[in-house]
């Protein structure tokens, strides 16, 4: 920590970025280092290549990060919540040039790509190190900071409830609290919401989509292209559907294949997909995202791949044997 900080403190122009379809960790964390970079009067974009989901454009400074970037010259550029560059998505060639790369992160499967590292996988969230690193630098937590480290911990832990859930939860958030975040306003905002007709109706195609192994302990949930047009849905109305995969009875991990919306399509059926793996602690994820080229955390993990539906899906269900 100590070694990054003076990078931090001696740059001008920075660039900020987390990864792609963003979670709330991914924006809360994106937003409360900006936020500390112009505590320190830097002159600082934000970047996240995805829209930023609904529930989360609440987040103070929300409506600064933007989509794409050219080269400005900038001297430092900081990566958030990437278990490794590509994460970040098309930008990964202009990010390249930039002189110094910082990788802040909570993944293990962390690449420890970036000329600085600040890993710590016993951090339940990257939320909590930036919490840390704005403590270490002195800079003081004001309520938009507060709220942006509270919402990236709330939803990183699964609302205190994943196995990642640490003291430091609990305490950060108690003095995010302290400093006029209200619980129930983030979360009203973060799960209160109404769900589209669409997205009601994208759970029942996802639900009907669910297959399981011979043995039992895995299952898969396939979205198709076909299901996000006909219920005129996109990414963020697929979070949480795969915890209905995960909590079928002697389920030990669930994987949820998505076909991505802008994918290459090489021939009819050759088409890029993103698949998601949940496990019920007994089994680790993560190695099993990493051998297909991603990664992520030992109960949640993830990774893409180009190939036809039904050759991943019958790679996936393979990997029941070995559970
Ligand atoms: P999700 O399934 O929700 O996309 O991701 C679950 C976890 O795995 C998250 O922590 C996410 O950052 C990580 N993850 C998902 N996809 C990838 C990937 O392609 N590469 C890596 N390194 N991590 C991923
Ligand atoms: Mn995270």
């Amino acid at each position: 920590m100590d070694q990054i900080i003076p990078y931090l403190k001696n740059s001008d122009h920075i660039l900020v970025a987390s990864h792609t379809n963003p979670d709330g960790d991914a924006i809360g964390s994106l937003i409360a280092m900006g936020l500390c970079f112009d505590a320190l009067n830097k002159k600082t974009t934000l970047y996240n290549e995805s829209p930023i989901p609904a529930v989360y454009r609440f987040l103070p400074a929300a409506n600064r990060v933007v989509r794409n970037i050219k080269n400005q010259n900038y001297d430092l550029a900081v990566i958030l919540d990437c278990g490794d560059l590509q994460r970040i998505g098309k930008a990964v060639s202009t990010v390249r040039q930039i002189p110094i790369i910082v990788n802040i992160d909570h993944h293990v499967t962390n690449t420890g790509f970036g000329h600085i590292q600040l890993i710590d996988t016993s951090a339940c969230a990257t939320a909590e190190i930036i919490y840390r690193l704005i403590k270490q630098m002195d800079i003081p937590f004001d309520k938009a900071i507060a709220t942006s480290i509270y919402t990236g911990i709330l939803t990183d832990t699964g609302s205190f409830r994943f196995s990642n859930t640490n003291r430091a939860a609990f305490s950060i958030c108690q003095e995010m609290v302290g400093l006029g975040v209200d619980p129930y306003d983030i979360a009203q905002h973060v799960y209160g919401g109404t769900y589209s007709l669409g997205r009601i109706k994208l759970l029942n195609l996802a639900l009907d989509s669910i297959k399981i192994s011979n043995n039992g302990k895995l299952s898969i949930m396939t979205l198709s292209q076909d299901m996000f047009n006909e219920t005129h849905t996109q990414a963020e109305d697929v979070d949480g559907l795969i915890n209905y995969a995960k909590r079928i009875e002697d389920v030990k991990v669930a994987a949820l294949i998505q076909e991505n919306r802008n994918g290459k399509e090489n021939s009819k059926d050759f088409k890029r997909f993103h698949v998601s793996l949940r496990s019920d602690g007994t089994v680790d994820v993560a190695s099993i995202a990493a051998s297909f080229g991603g990664g992520g955390h030992s109960i949640a993990a993830g990774f893409s791949i180009e190939t036809t539906l039904s050759d991943i899906t019958s790679q996936i269900l393979k990997l029941a044997e070995k559970i």
